[in-house]
């Protein structure tokens, strides 16, 4: 179908609906269960039963497998079954953590999904792009990613980037006549939007005319893959990090095997003893462990509003030093109400809270009524003009649609009796020129209802002033001297320091047919009416975590906008700007080379009247002084400064689609305190996989090196292979990813960032793992050998006992692996899941041991009370030992 030569209404019946309307709920499902679902189709995921299947491919399993099935053939049958059975139990566990980071990462994708304002049942709504059908009436501005082909309908300096489809990086032109024409390529349709590419500029209302499969996209695109899942730089580490583990595990293993055999241990009871040992000791797992931590943590961050998109994101929060945010609506609350008017060197003031259009105006103490007052009354007019903005009123509420800084005009004008449907009533807007933050003003070309012209512009007051050639004073129109311009500037400066948000407005005549090519055009030489002052009240949170980040080492720089007196004011209620603190505004930025930039970035604290490229300076400037930086950003421009940025924040309410593409982490609800809780998550994902990382290899350097002492003392096997396995099972399962869900340890936030190129083992982890290990794997040996020494021909009493100190020694170690300290620091009831792991592990145990049946499973044996003494005191040692000396070691 050739959209693009049919007129729009036209189009509006080949598709069959209503461009006032929009399709109704019904039409909508009908078309739903019709034609499907508005996305592409991925490629197919790997079965479940694959998924399974490749827990079983590690090399170290195969050969035990293979072991065991020869032990089977021997007649050994109950080991092999138990082996085998283990193994699979190992491999559900290992299944099961795949596919729960795997489920996770999926619902962050659902949630990050794409959404769209259309136009159902009549009115406005938002909702994900998946569900548009054809038909749907769908309206798209600045920064929206387009999610379908679209027939444009209306169009206001509409630009589209479709690089995406036509290979074009520069932006094309919109419009919305028909085009005629045999084979219009894509790249010419100007009259359509397709799917995937992305808007520049400006605004439009469209038409969906395809969706899913049947877009241009859909028919280029066979098959997309699924995103790809991004590996973080500790999952890199630990992936070549396990390489040389394995290696040192299995060399110690060959030597166990080795030693054995020259005691003259037999050589097949040794070879499974070798196996189940490397199996056991070999981490092959961690990789998969930390992908459910991260995932479990990333979870944990949805629930305080933020969405990470790209999985590195989580580690490198941690090591954030600088956090660069946004002013408006992140700090504060994006919730204006005009409290000031000023025009003509007069200040008037204004009642009333929130959109809720019902207050007084004031001269003074004096109540007036604004339509008394001309350049008052004018003010308020354009100010409700040159807006987009609606007020609605929902039972007693008063809800916002639009932007809140155009909501605060319309509140203000409606106060004094104007609405929009009287002003429609008598003009009428021919063109608009939309708000850019780079230009800071928006503008109409209005006509009167005596056919009278001109135009409307509000905007930054600084900028609106230098546009302007006169100003309106006592009712007259004069020339802007240098003498009022003083008078105004000193009027912004005043209300700025009120921390007020200000908007001046004013207007020009046109003449009858005079045509005004572009935004250029329109604003300048004007006529300056006046201004109005708006609060945004700081959010009450930010102040508190601006501080929290400050004791964390973070320092919080606020990039703004707004005027340098507004900005500064609001730095200052919120601890951000310290006495001495320096302010930097955009003009000031724009003559500095990054490298001018360098030698001041650090005293500066507020970046005031910046355009969004001045934040990729700022990027570099702090990223060259050695800083890890988190930048957050909402509209198309702010995308350079995200991707640039160590940590890319896209706010998710204001954000544009190009903005969170862009972002590695999206702010559900915009705030600045949720950046900060972030970052304390960051945090304490990374220290929570060190301390499982600590579990894990302490544990397999114990059971490591218990088996070498035995073999170097010439003594009988401690453990035999089936304890081996079903150790490594009980303590990388429950207990491990108990470790994976602990709470921050109360001083994460007190800590300076942590250095991005620190290792793995980096703050004494390996002299701790090491040492434990050591010690975990010398009180297992003592305890047997005790036991054994005692009653030589009892092998199978020590070797129970031998297990039991191993597996304790292990569940008390981990509640030491919370802390950087040392177990004492920590109350253990604060994890109840590690509690809880903790004491079904035991109870496993005791089953295992105690329980008739398995016990020629497990080659166990009833262990007298009095043993348990000698067993508990033993495996206490590890932990308390080192605890108890790193105490003393402090008091001395
Ligand atoms: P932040 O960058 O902290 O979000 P901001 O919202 O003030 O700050 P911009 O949206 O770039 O930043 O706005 C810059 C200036 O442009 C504002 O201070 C205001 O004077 C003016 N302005 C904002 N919104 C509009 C609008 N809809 N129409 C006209 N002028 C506007």
């Amino acid at each position: 179908m050739k959209w693009y030569e049919l007129r729009t209404e036209d189009v509006e019946k080949q598709v069959n609906t209503n461009y006032e309307k929009g399709l109704t709920t019904k039409e909508v499902k009908k078309r739903l269960e019709q034609f499907g679902f508005n996305e592409l189709k991925e490629a197919e995921k790997p079965n479940m039963f694959l998924l399974f299947l490749a827990q079983f491919k590690d090399f170290m399993v195969l050969v035990l497998l293979a072991a065991t099935l020869i032990s089977g053939l021997l007649g050994e049958y109950i080991d092999a079954i138990a082996i085998i059975a283990i193994i699979i139990i190992n491999g559900f566990l290992g299944f099961f953590q795949e596919r729960k980071a795997e489920k996770s990462l999926d619902a962050l994708k659902e949630l990050s999904a794409p959404q769209v304002m259309v136009k159902r049942d009549g009115s406005w709504v938002k909702i994900a792009s998946s569900e548009l059908v054809v038909g749907d009436v769908v309206k798209f501005a600045s920064g929206d990613r387009i999610s379908a082909d679209i027939r444009i309908l209306n169009s206001s300096s509409l630009e589209i980037e479709e690089s995406a489809l036509t290979g074009e990086s520069l932006p094309v032109q919109k419009k919305t006549n028909s085009i005629s024409g045999q084979d219009v390529g894509i790249g010419d349709q100007e009259n359509m939007a397709f799917m995937g590419t992305m808007v520049t500029r400006g605004s439009g209302v469209g038409v969906v005319v395809a969706t899913g499969m049947n877009t241009a996209m859909g028919q280029i695109a066979d098959l997309l893959q699924s995103a790809e899942t991004m590996i973080t730089p500790l999952q890199r580490k630990l992936e070549q990090l396990g390489k040389i583990l394995i290696t040192v595990a299995l060399i110690l293993t060959a030597i166990v095997v080795l030693l054995g055999v020259l005691q003259g241990h037999d050589v097949y009871s040794m070879f499974l003893a070798g196996v189940s040992l490397a199996v056991a000791a070999i981490p092959e797992g961690l990789p998969a462990i930390v992908t459910v931590a991260l995932s479990l943590g990333v979870q944990r961050m949805i629930k305080n509003n933020a969405i990470v998109r790209k999985l590195p994101a989580v580690e490198t929060l941690g090591c954030a030093s600088v956090i660069c945010s946004d002013k408006t609506g992140t700090m504060t609350q994006n919730k204006m109400t005009v409290t000031h008017l000023w025009s003509g060197g007069k200040t008037w003031t204004v009642s009333g809270t929130g959109y809720e259009p019902d207050g007084r105006f004031y001269e003074g103490e004096d109540i007036i009524q604004p339509k008394d007052v001309k350049s008052l009354h004018q003010l308020l007019t354009f100010g409700l003009l040159c807006n987009n903005a609606d007020i609605r009123q929902k039972k007693k509420d008063f809800a916002l649609d639009g932007d809140p800084t155009e909501g605060a005009l319309v509140v203000s004008a409606m106060k004094a009796g104007l609405t929009r449907t009287l002003l429609q009533e008598q003009f009428v807007i021919e063109k608009e020129f939309p708000f850019d933050s780079n230009r800071k003003m928006m503008s109409v070309i209005v006509r009167d209802p005596n056919g009278k012209r001109f135009v409307v512009t509000k905007g930054a007051p600084d900028v609106l002033i230098q546009n302007s050639e006169s100003i309106l004073w006592d009712h007259k129109q004069q020339f802007l001297s240098t003498r009022l311009k003083d008078e105004v500037e000193g009027a912004i400066e005043e209300l700025g320091a009120q921390a007020l948000r200000t908007i001046a407005v004013a207007f020009k005549a046109l003449g009858p047919s005079e045509t005004v090519y572009n935004e250029i055009d329109a604003e300048k030489n004007l006529i300056f009416i006046g201004l109005q002052g708006m609060i945004d009240p700081p959010r009450p949170e930010v102040k508190l975590a601006v501080k929290e980040c400050k004791e964390a080492g973070i320092r919080t720089v606020m990039i703004t906008g707004d005027h340098i007196i507004t900005a500064k004011a609001i730095a200052t209620q919120l601890g951000i700007l310290p006495l001495g603190g320096k302010v930097v505004e955009g003009k000031e930025l724009a003559n500095m080379s990054v490298e001018e930039l360098e030698d001041i970035v650090e005293d500066v604290y507020v970046f005031a009247r910046v355009s969004p490229e001045h934040k990729l300076k700022i990027v570099k400037a702090l990223q060259n002084n050695g800083h890890i930086v988190a930048m957050t950003g909402d509209g198309v421009n702010d995308a350079p400064a995200i991707k640039a940025s160590d940590i890319g924040i896209a706010m998710g309410i204001t954000g544009t689609d190009v903005a969170k593409e862009a972002s590695s982490l999206v702010l559900l609800d915009d705030n600045f305190a949720t950046i900060k809780a972030a970052i304390k998550e960051g945090r304490n994902i990374y220290e929570n996989i060190r301390k499982f990382i600590r579990y894990l290899l302490a544990s397999n350097v114990g059971e490591i090196l218990v088996m070498l002492f035995a073999m170097l003392l010439a003594l009988p096997l401690p453990l035999v292979p089936i304890q081996i396995l079903w150790v490594n099972l009980v303590t990388d399962g429950l207990p491990a990813m108990a470790l994976g869900l602990d709470q921050a340890e109360g001083d994460v936030m007190k800590r300076a960032p942590r250095n991005p190129r620190e290792g793995v083992f980096a703050r004494g982890l390996a002299w701790k793992i090491v040492s434990r290990g050591f010690l975990i794997g010398g009180v297992t040996l003592a305890a047997f050998m005790i036991v054994y020494s005692n009653q030589p021909d009892n092998l199978m009493y020590a070797q129970t006992v031998a297990f039991a100190t191993l597996v304790m020694a292990q569940l008390i170690h981990v509640f030491d692996c919370r802390s950087d300290r040392s177990i004492f620091h920590r109350n253990p009831f604060e994890n109840m899941y590690l509690v809880f792991a903790v004491i079904s592990s035991i109870i496993l145990m005791l089953i295992v041991i105690y329980y008739p049946p398995l016990q020629p499973v497990f080659h166990t044996t009833d262990i007298m009370l009095r043993d348990w003494l000698l067993i508990l005191g033993l495996s206490a040692i590890p932990t308390f030992l080192l605890a108890g000396s790193m105490l003393f070691r402090r008091r001395a």
